[in-house]
């Protein structure tokens, strides 16, 4: 989808407004899972146009007293990345000369940049935010992201910015993202899984600028590669960058079915290779964890086993995902490693039939049912997978309020103890009969 960035120096409430544009039901969603990683990217959607939103503010180390090197920073990453550029500032303290250099970096900027003035919450300070006219921007829009207000005419012209939606080309080829933390070694799996002569079929640009489809024909398996990092790459120093390879990974993960996930076995499974993690899993695509560089770690009998372990604490309660030890630089397990891919992805697009769902499910159910809450019984009568691209499964009851979470996440293990959704997020609703 596209990329709407938001920009400003501290404190003139880029959070805030992030906040209110994205989802609702995103931010249950993590709420449920317990997770609250990577809060500065989500989905939005406004006059049925969807779209994700990155605060770009959040990206940048110590941004609460930031320099003016960091905002610099934000504004490339938004310029470089984004389809459409919000712009905030602040009517409470008026045009700074941090305004003044954003709006100068910006006013070059062939793409849509939309002005909101925040904090306008009475007629006065609507007058006052007439000074912004100085920046260069033309028309603002004014806001009070505290209460949402004008926010809706924002939206309306940021959807107006966006570009025109183009269908993608659909292909039936399982779609596989690289990513990782710079330098974890995905170009060299790339390499070391296409080889030299790159047998490129054909380059499908999809509804983004620069997320790049590409089909390769390697072990037998016919796949499409979603590489933003390798293919288009800008410079090194750029790629160092947290919210660089960030973005990247934002593109190719929305790109994808199932994201290969490249770990330099040498660091900790930790910061941005967990954001990178959650990214996948919130967008609920398949994963597969490569351990990349595993000829430099020093092995004894436990050490796959043990280093195996500690990933997997790292990433509860989601812990079903292939981990895959490689070395992109020996060439060993690449084969291994797209097999992998390739289940997760077949697992992704299993769809189980509901007679078979309710004849393995029903009788666990009856041996295990829902805990009474509050004197109530729940009583689940039949489940369905729904026709999405990814596993979601309905379980039909008379009082689906009452199901609490350590239930339907035991049903989310019977599923996989079942059904086999290695890799997969799966969704467990539970619906009204
Ligand atoms: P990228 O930024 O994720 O694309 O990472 P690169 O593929 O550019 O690799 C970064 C560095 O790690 C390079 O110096 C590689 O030679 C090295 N490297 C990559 N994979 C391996 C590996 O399996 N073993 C070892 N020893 N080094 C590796």
């Amino acid at each position: 989808s596209n990329i709407v960035a938001i920009v400003g120096r501290p404190n003139v409430g880029k959070s805030t407004l992030f906040n209110r544009l994205i989802k609702r039901r995103e931010a249950i969603v993590d709420a449920v899972s317990g997770v609250t990683r990577d809060r500065h990217y989500g989905k939005s959607e406004w006059n049925g146009r969807e779209f994700s939103v990155i605060d770009t503010g959040g990206y940048v180390v110590g941004s609460d007293d930031v320099f003016e090197v960091e905002i610099d920073k934000q504004v490339e990453l938004a310029i470089d990345e984004a389809d459409v550029i919000i712009f905030v500032v602040d009517v409470e303290t008026g045009v700074t000369g941090m305004d003044e250099d954003v709006a100068e970096l910006l006013r070059r900027v062939n793409k849509p940049v939309l002005l909101a003035v925040n904090k306008v919450d009475n007629n006065k300070r609507a007058e006052n935010a007439v000074e912004f006219y100085s920046l260069g921007l033309g028309d603002y829009f004014t806001i009070a992201s505290i209460n949402g207000s004008g926010t809706g005419d924002l939206l309306d012209a940021v959807v107006e910015a966006l570009p025109e939606y183009i269908e993608e080309e659909e292909s039936d080829l399982p779609r596989f993202a690289v990513v990782g933390r710079p330098n974890a070694g995905k170009s060299s799996f790339i390499n070391a899984l296409i080889g030299e002569e790159r047998y490129i079929v054909t380059d499908i640009a999809g509804t983004t600028r620069d997320a790049i489809d590409t089909k390769y024909n390697q072990f037998g398996f016919e796949f499409n590669l979603v590489d933003t990092a390798g293919i288009r790459r800008k410079s090194k120093v750029k790629e160092d960058l947290e919210f660089y390879s960030v973005m990247r990974s934002v593109r190719a993960i929305e790109h994808c079915d199932v994201v290969i996930l490249v770990h330099d076995a040498t660091r900790g499974f930790d910061g941005q290779v967990q954001n990178i993690f959650w990214l996948a899993e919130r967008n609920r695509k398949g994963i597969v964890i490569l351990v990349n560089k595993w000829d430099l770690v020093e092995k004894d009998t436990n050490t796959v086993r043990d280093y195996e372990k500690q990933i997997r604490k790292e990433i509860e309660p989601f812990t079903d995902v292939p981990i895959v030890f490689i070395s992109a630089l020996n060439k060993q397990r690449i084969f291994k490693a797209i097999e992998t891919a390739v289940e997760v992805y077949n697992n992704r697009s299993k769809k189980i039939k509901t007679s078979k769902l309710n004849e393995v499910l029903l009788p666990i159910i009856e041996n295990n049912p829902p805990p009474a809450l509050k004197g109530k019984y729940v009583k689940i009568k039949y489940i369905m997978q729904l026709p999405t691209p990814q596993p979601q499964f309905a379980f039909f009851c008379n009082l689906p309020q009452y199901v609490r979470e350590p239930y339907k996440r035991f049903l989310e293990n019977k599923l996989r103890e079942e059904f086999n959704f290695h890799g997969v997020p799966i969704s467990v609703y539970m619906r009204k009969k």
